[in-house]
């Protein structure tokens, strides 16, 4: 076992594992791939809305009240927009 893991069991025991304030690259490596991951869905299920006619903008490019969102998303589930 080295002598050295982060709480996720990484070996930290070399300077070169660890960042300038002491925290576990393969740690940062993984958070900054769910983010990636995250963004990426995030993205995906807009497009996916926005296809079926829910827009998360206005035509000035300010974000929509989610309770507006909520309203578009049952008119266009009671247009059909669902429907197998
Ligand atoms: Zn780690």
């Amino acid at each position: 076992m080295p002598a050295q893991e982060c709480p996720s069991g990484h070996d930290t025991s070399t300077s070169a594992a660890r960042d300038g304030q002491g925290h576990c690259r393969e740690c940062e490596r993984d958070r900054q791939r769910r983010r990636r991951v995250s963004d990426g869905m995030k993205l995906a299920m807009a497009k996916a809305f926005e296809s079926a006619g829910v827009r998360f903008e206005d035509d000035a490019g300010q974000p929509v009240a989610p309770a507006d969102v909520v309203r578009q998303l049952v008119n266009v589930y009671e247009a059909g927009a669902f429907a197998p």
